[in-house]
């Protein structure tokens, strides 16, 4: 899956891969792209090979980081080529975002329902990935990150794109009063997010409160795009970490300044 809206300026390359076309057998069928999910190798890296081979890309050359469910956001240059390429214990410790402005440094994030976020300023060149599930969100990971780009590289948030990838959608993501709560605190307009099932249970709508977040950054509403898929109702083209019950692979996100 490709954006047209981050890519069409030419300066960057970004995609979210889906489960098909690559070569891991059940539960990881088939194009699993997490290294840390009880999958086999050589598997992994054949199916990264693959989707980077599509897109111009060096797999060899990934960055990601180890993606904890926290707010830290690394910014990275050459010397950080290829950590986690070939194994999660060399992914950057402790972080679920990471930030570039150097060319041919492809950045990589992982996932089974939590919302991937592509971040760009065209302006200053800069590309940002960010990891957030329920955590994440009421973190204000999405927010935290458009502030690096702002302090490290001078980008301006008007000038800034963001997709929302694939994830959870409200239609199959049910919390309970615990996240309702956390989420609260992180979101004045929270009740926006949210549907109430009246039985101490809600359904939420993660990916409205990232693009929330954003616009809270600064970012104009016409500069975020929600691709509004569900992983969890698409099982034909994404995993889905609840419909799997944790069983299952990862698809990737990943972006790269050309
Ligand atoms: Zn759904």
């Amino acid at each position: 899956m490709t954006f047209p809206v981050i890519e069409k300026a030419g300066l960057f390359t970004a995609v979210f891969s889906t489960r098909t076309g690559g070569v891991s057998s059940k539960p990881y069928e088939s194009l699993n792209l997490g290294m840390h999910v009880g999958d086999n190798a050589e598997n992994v890296l054949e199916n990264r090979a693959c989707l980077c081979r599509a897109v111009g890309i060096n797999y060899e050359h990934l960055v990601s980081g180890a993606q904890v469910h926290g707010d830290k956001v690394q910014v990275i240059d050459y010397h950080s080529q290829g950590r986690g390429a070939f194994s999660s214990e060399d992914s950057l410790p402790g972080i679920d975002a990471i930030v570039t402005n150097t060319p041919g440094v492809p950045l990589s994030s992982y996932y089974a329902d939590c919302v991937p976020l592509f971040i760009v300023d065209p302006v200053e060149k800069v590309a940002a990935l960010a990891h957030a599930g329920w955590k994440g969100t009421v973190l204000r990971i999405a927010q935290k990150t458009v502030e690096v780009m702002v302090s490290d590289f001078n980008c301006k948030p008007l000038n800034c794109t963001a997709v929302i990838g694939p994830c959870i959608g409200q239609c199959c993501y049910r919390v309970d009063a615990k996240i309702i709560n956390k989420l609260k605190h992180a979101y004045l307009n929270w009740e926006q997010f949210v549907r109430d099932q009246e039985n101490g249970q809600w359904n939420l709508d993660l990916s409205a409160a990232n693009r929330q977040a954003l616009l809270d950054s600064g970012l104009k509403y016409h500069n975020i795009v929600n691709v509004n898929l569900c992983t969890c109702c698409c099982e034909d083209l994404f995993y889905s970490y609840r419909r799997s019950k944790g069983n299952t692979g990862r698809m990737a996100s990943i972006i790269e300044i050309n």
